[in-house]
């Protein structure tokens, strides 16, 4: 089972290696677990608690690299890093260490917005991969674009001057490449790779082929987006605005597992996967998978909390308490003076474990697949809109985002109430306007969604003549005497 989790031969190492290799590798950075509290207690923060956080953010990260990624590092929090938080930005700069921990988790938000980017780009790998294939030749498809943007940007950057000047050859040279005439330079190649943030031209014939490559599988995709929103919601809640968000936090996980799944949809749609054709069952997968993710820390805090009721609370210390804490949240301030008076730690696990799982389990997966299918079902439509041109990505956008703030200020705000009832007594006035703003935008965009789709929809872009085909890659317009690809707008849609 081990050579077949891990591929022990194929990697050349046995499991007497790999034992060896992990002890020493412990007893080299286990020294983290006592100086790293040492270090960011001098910063004000509660050590017990500080010495919990760096046992589990270094298991869950070696865990993590070990059995999904399988690569032989361990991760630990960065000596080093500590030093400066501690030193130079709350003792040197006078920060309290809550701010200083605030731009730590924005510099995680700009990684994650990296990581975004990322996505993003397989759009780009889509598109062009379907306007290879009416082309013929994925080489084709980047080539024009640099030549274009090349061609573009010469033009902008040439000053006006007389016939025969520098700005006059600059825009010359231009045309000729928009032209094609200079395609097979050398150095031109090579400013495409230097200049490529596009993915290259393998990866996009491999699109062709199967348009899970850009994005992975459905595993790959849930895996990454759970893991990135368990991560984000921990350090949200437990490092910056703990006071300020309300049991049980749940727009990270229910808005930032939307996009990427209404991201990750958008090849299968583009290749002419419908609901209908089964990309349900897809979606039914990622959501089980990101849902199974989003729970683990409950789990770890029903073990943690069951434990604490079974022996001594008192005996458990501040540690496990703020570590509770800064799991679930909401109590804030109040948490510590509750443990063990007023409030029973029954209570507690009720309230901050049971119910926050049991809303992860029921209510956000149904929620958000109903938004992801609306979403999708929304998207295959304008797919129709063969008329519409380049322009179908600005209403891709707007569909996901109307979908996105239906999810917001809608959805949630209801789904919390069914279940947080204890939290959430009242409505707030700016959350009654939210959901007039929703509803009134819904209406509107409903409507506009209708005009649009009877001018753009089902109407081909060369002769004007209405077609009654729904999309589906590859296909032409039946006029006679026209014969035009109908889906050409994939290849413009940068
Ligand atoms: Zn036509």
């Amino acid at each position: 089972m081990l050579e077949r989790t891990f591929q022990l031969s194929a990697h050349g190492t046995t499991v007497r290696t790999e034992l060896l290799a992990g002890l020493t590798t412990f007893l080299t950075m286990a020294y983290i677990i006592f100086v790293n509290p040492d270090i960011l207690a001098a910063a004000g923060m509660p050590k017990d608690a500080v010495f919990v956080a760096t046992c589990l953010a270094a298991e869950l990260g070696s865990l993590i690299m070990g059995l999904y990624a399988n690569y032989p590092i361990a991760l630990a929090p960065g000596m080093g890093l500590n030093a400066y938080f501690a030193f130079a930005v709350v003792q040197g700069m006078g920060y309290t260490w809550q701010m200083a921990l605030g731009a730590v988790f924005l510099s995680g938000a700009l990684l994650w917005g990296y990581y975004w980017r990322r996505l993003l780009r397989t759009r780009e790998f889509y598109a062009d991969a379907r306007a290879a294939a009416l082309v013929g030749d994925a080489g084709v498809i980047p080539r024009a674009i640099l030549m274009h943007k090349l061609a573009v940007s010469m033009a902008r950057a040439a000053p006006a001057g007389q016939e025969g000047g520098f700005g006059w050859r600059l825009r010359a040279w231009g045309n000729r490449l928009h032209s094609g005439l200079v395609l097979r330079l050398p150095e031109a190649r090579l400013l495409r790779q230097r200049l490529a943030w596009s993915p290259p031209d393998d990866e996009r014939r491999a699109c062709l082929a199967d348009p899970l490559v850009a994005l992975g599988s459905e595993r790959t995709i849930a895996v990454s987006a759970g893991v990135a929103v368990v991560l984000l919601d921990l350090v949200q809640r437990g490092a910056l605005t703990a006071q300020h968000i309300a049991e049980p936090a749940a727009y990270v996980p229910m808005l930032a597992g939307f996009a990427v799944f209404a991201m990750w949809t958008l090849p299968r749609v583009c290749a002419g996967q419908t609901l209908r054709g089964g990309l349900w069952r897809s979606l039914l997968l990622i959501l089980a998978w990101f849902t199974a993710i989003k729970l683990l820390p409950y789990v770890g805090d029903l073990f943690a909390g069951t434990l604490m009721m079974i022996t001594d609370p008192a005996g458990w210390g501040r540690a496990i308490d703020l570590w509770v804490y800064s799991m679930t949240g909401s109590l804030g301030p109040d948490l510590p003076a509750m443990v063990g008076a007023a409030v029973s730690w029954a209570q507690i696990l009720e309230w901050h474990v049971l119910r926050p799982m049991a809303f992860f389990a029921l209510l956000m997966p149904p929620a958000l697949f109903l938004c992801l299918a609306a979403d999708l079902a929304l998207k295959e439509r304008v797919l129709s809109w063969y008329a519409l041109g380049g322009r179908v990505r600005e209403v891709f956008w707007m569909i996901s985002g109307g979908v996105a703030l239906i999810l917001a200020l809608l959805v949630i705000p209801l789904l919390d109430r069914v279940l947080f009832s204890y939290v959430y007594q009242t409505w707030s006035f700016w959350e009654v306007v939210g959901m007039i703003f929703v509803i009134v935008l819904g209406l509107a965009g409903a409507v506009a969604f209708g005009l649009a789709d009877r001018r753009w929809g089902k109407r081909c872009s060369h002769c004007g003549r209405q077609v009654d085909a729904e999309f589906r890659p590859g296909l032409h317009c039946p006029a006679p005497g026209c014969h035009q690809p109908l889906h050409g707008w994939l290849a413009a849609s940068y």
